[in-house]
C-alpha cells in the first residue's frame, strides 16, 4: 500500500477514535459517527468539485493546494498537464517550423484529404491556383480547380506521372502537378511552375521549325539544279558521274529529314481539331499498294488482314503517316523475298475492354531488346549502317509515337534479333467506330 493510502486510512481510523470518544461521553454513538462520516464525505466532495471545476475551466489556472490524498491527487494531476504542456508546445513549435518553411516555398504545397476536400495549402498555392483561406477549407478541391483533365487526372487514383495545366489565374502560368498519397488516402499535392521549361520548350520547337522551313527552300533549289546535271551527265566529263549520284542521293536524304521534321513539329504544335471516323479499309490497301510498290522487286510477300472496326476516330493524313512508315520500316528491314503482314484487328488482350489494333509484323531482321525503349527517341537508330543504306531519316518512329499520342494510342513492340518484328499501335474502345 502506498504512503498516501496509508496516512489516509491513518487519518480515518483518528477520526473514528474522536467519534467514538465523543459518543461514549455523550451518549449519541450512533449521531456523532454519522456526524463525523458526513463531514469526511463533504471534504471529499469539496475536493472532487474543485477538482471538476478546474479541468471544466480547461486547465489554464493552477490547480489549487490541498491536504491528504486530494493533495496528492491534485500534485501529481497538476505535473501531468505541465508535461502535457510542454509536449504539446515542442510539437506546436515543430508545426510552426514546417509550416513556416512551406509557406516560404516556391513551389505549392497543398493537402487534400480522402475524400478530396481541401485541408491545408501554403501561400505559393493560394497565388498559383487563387485559394482563399478560410473559405476554401473542407471544399472539394475539384470545386476549386474547376479543369475537366485536372479532374479527371485527380480522380483516377494513378499518379505515376505528373499532370500539367495551366494556372486558373493566370493562363501564362503553367503548372506541373505531383500528387503523392499517404495516410488513408490522403494527398499531398506538389504544384511546380514550369512556365520557363515550357518557354524554352517551345523556343525549341519554333527552332526546329523555323530551320526546317528556312533549309526547306535553298535546298529545293540545290536539288533541282542537281537533277538537271544528272539528266545531263552525258554532257559531263565521265569522272563527276559517281559525285552527282552522291549529291543526288544526298540531297533526297536531306529532303526527307526536313519533311520529316516538318510533320514532326506540326504534330508537336498544331491545335487538335475535331477528329472524323477515317475509313480503315481503303487507308491499309493504299498503305500496302504503296509497300509493295517500295519493296518493287526484292520478292517480299506483304499480306493484310482486315478484322477490327470499320473506322478510327482521328486524323486521315496523321495516321496515313504513322502506319505507312511502320509499313515502309518492315519492307526496308526485312530482306529479300521476306513476309510481312499488316493486320488491323481487335484484341481483348492487355485490358477488359476490347481494343483495337494495327500491326506490322515481319521476319526481318529483328531489333535487341535493349535497343526497343529507346526507338520512338528522335534520331535513334538500332543500326545506324543499315538505316542510312536504307535511306532512314531516324524520325519514322518519333512520328508514329506523336501521332498516336494525338489519339490517345499507344505503341507496342515485340522483336527478336533474326527472326522479327512487332509494331502494334492500340486503340482504346472510344477511338473505334463499327459503322459509317
Ligand atoms: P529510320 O528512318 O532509321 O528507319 P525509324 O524511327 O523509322 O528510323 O526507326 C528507328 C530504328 O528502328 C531504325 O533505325 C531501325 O534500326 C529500327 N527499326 C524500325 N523498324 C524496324 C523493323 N521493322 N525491323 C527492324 N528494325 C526496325
Amino acid at each position: 500500500m502506498s504512503p498516501v493510502w496509508r496516512r489516509e486510512l491513518r487519518r480515518i481510523s483518528y477520526l473514528l477514535i474522536i467519534a467514538f470518544v465523543i459518543g461514549y461521553t455523550s451518549g449519541y454513538h450512533g449521531w456523532t459517527i454519522a456526524a463525523v462520516l458526513t463531514l469526511y464525505l463533504g471534504w471529499h466532495m469539496l475536493q472532487l468539485s474543485r477538482l471538476y471545476r478546474w479541468l471544466a475551466a480547461g486547465q489554464t489556472a493552477h490547480l489549487p493546494a490541498t491536504y491528504g490524498i486530494w493533495g496528492s491527487v491534485f500534485a501529481e494531476t497538476q505535473r501531468l498537464q505541465n508535461r502535457s504542456m510542454k509536449h504539446q508546445q515542442r510539437l506546436q513549435a515543430i508545426i510552426n517550423r514546417i509550416q513556416d518553411s512551406t509557406a516560404a516555398l516556391q513551389d505549392a504545397v497543398l493537402m487534400v484529404d480522402s475524400q478530396g476536400n481541401l485541408e491545408w495549402w501554403n501561400q505559393a498555392a493560394q497565388r498559383f491556383l487563387g485559394l482563399k483561406a478560410p473559405v476554401d477549407v473542407g471544399q472539394p478541391i475539384t470545386n476549386l480547380i474547376r479543369d475537366p483533365a485536372f479532374k479527371s487526372y485527380f480522380n483516377q487514383g494513378e499518379y505515376a506521372d505528373p499532370f500539367t495545366m495551366t494556372s486558373p489565374v493566370n493562363k501564362r502560368i503553367h503548372l506541373q502537378f505531383n500528387i503523392t498519397q499517404f495516410g488513408r488516402r490522403d494527398r499531398l499535392m506538389l504544384v511546380h511552375d514550369v512556365t520557363r521549361l515550357k518557354q524554352l520548350e517551345q523556343m525549341r520547337k519554333d527552332f526546329v521549325a523555323n530551320v526546317s522551313h528556312e533549309l526547306r527552300t535553298p535546298l529545293t533549289v540545290l536539288s533541282g539544279y542537281i537533277e538537271t546535271m544528272v539528266t545531263h551527265a552525258d554532257m559531263l566529263p565521265e569522272r563527276w558521274g559517281r559525285m552527282l549520284d552522291q549529291m543526288s542521293s544526298q540531297s533526297l536524304r536531306m529532303e526527307a529529314i526536313i519533311k520529316d521534321l516538318l510533320t514532326l513539329s506540326r504534330l508537336e504544335t498544331s491545335a487538335k481539331e475535331q477528329a472524323s471516323p477515317v475509313a480503315v479499309q481503303p487507308l491499309l490497301e493504299q498503305i500496302a499498294a504503296d509497300a509493295r510498290a517500295l519493296s518493287l522487286d526484292r520478292g517480299h510477300t506483304i499480306d493484310l488482314t482486315l478484322d477490327g472496326p470499320v473506322a478510327l476516330l482521328g486524323y486521315a493524313d496523321e495516321l496515313r503517316s504513322a502506319f505507312s512508315n511502320l509499313a515502309f520500316n518492315a519492307v526496308k528491314y526485312t530482306p529479300d523475298n521476306g513476309h510481312i503482314e499488316l493486320i488491323w484487328r481487335t484484341t481483348a488482350a492487355t485490358s477488359e475492354t476490347p481494343q483495337a489494333e494495327f500491326c506490322v509484323k515481319d521476319d526481318g531482321v529483328g531489333i535487341a531488346e535493349h535497343h526497343i525503349p529507346r526507338l520512338t527517341e528522335r534520331f535513334y537508330r538500332a543500326d545506324p549502317s543499315r538505316s542510312k543504306e536504307t535511306g532512314g531519316t531516324g524520325l519514322g518512329l518519333a512520328i508514329v509515337k506523336h501521332v498516336l499520342l494525338r489519339h490517345d494510342g499507344e505503341l507496342v513492340i515485340d522483336s527478336t534479333p533474326g527472326k522479327g518484328s512487332c509494331f502494334c499501335c492500340r486503340f482504346s474502345q472510344q477511338r473505334t467506330v463499327n459503322e459509317l
